[in-house]
């Protein structure tokens, strides 16, 4: 079992069918799974993806700066969705913003972090890295190493790392385990790019697999092996 992980829930895993927007039983059903994590005290950073609302890299026909702060602020939205979820469960939850917003989330630095965590709370990292033409897999990616996470456990709508788009191309393997520079010369969709290097270089694991699944989380942190190991 990990003692220290960093969860990556993409924005359309909170959205259910409808594939917009927050769907509560979506939302629900995962952080059913990280009370069950957070009671085998796991300490656990969460960072959830806008694209239920909005990514910036779309063709929005909008300066990209300004789309970048919409899916930001997409971003926060649903880590306010979660928070409320875990704290509904009993769980405490805090949800640091990489972005001034004092109304709304405290203003996230590395020692509140760490201060939230030995409280036990479970720590959500919301409006990304802050920083325009980045992704929530960077700024998972670089929370993970900042907070010493053993393992980035990525939920995705996708049970895993493929040769091609499964989607797209029948013939599409399922790699059980692949090393950081096989992702990066076949520029496979484990994480981004930007996000797998900063993994490799802080040689921090990634286990990628699909939230439809839910009791995905609990496997995942326990170490069985389910999905793609990224290593
Ligand atoms: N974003 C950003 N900087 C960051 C993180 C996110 O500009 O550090 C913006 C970017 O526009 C991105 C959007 O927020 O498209 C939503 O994040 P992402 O696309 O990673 O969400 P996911 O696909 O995981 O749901």
């Amino acid at each position: 079992m990990y003692k220290r992980v960093l969860l990556k829930i993409s924005g359309e895993a909170l959205s259910g069918d409808k594939k917009t927007n927050i769907d509560p039983d979506s939302v629900g059903k995962i952080c059913d799974r990280i009370k069950v994590l957070h009671e085998k005290e796991v300490e656990i950073g969460v960072v959830v993806g806008g694209g239920n609302f909005w990514r910036g890299r779309d063709n929005h026909d909008m300066e990209r700066t300004t789309s970048d702060y919409i899916g930001m602020l997409a971003t926060v939205m649903n880590s306010l969705a979660v928070r409320d979820a875990l704290e509904k469960r009993g769980v405490e939850a805090v949800v640091l913003a990489a972005i001034e917003m004092n109304e709304i989330a405290e203003k996230y630095t590395k020692r509140n972090m760490e201060k939230y965590l030995k409280e036990g709370k479970v720590v959500i990292f919301s409006a990304g890295t802050g920083h325009p033409y980045f992704s929530t897999d960077t700024c998972a990616a670089l929370r993970a190493c900042e907070m010493n996470a053993e393992v980035i456990l990525v939920a995705k709508t996708i049970d895993g790392v493929y040769s091609a788009d499964p989607k797209k191309d029948k013939d599409a393997i399922k790699y059980d385990t692949i090393s950081y520079n096989e992702v990066l010369s076949k520029n496979l969709q484990a994480m981004d790019l930007a996000s797998t290097v900063l993994c490799m270089e802080n040689n921090i694991p990634l286990v990628v697999f699909s939230i439809f699944e839910p009791d995905n989380i609990v496997k995942a942190a326990e170490g069985e092996t389910i999905g793609t190991l990224v290593k």
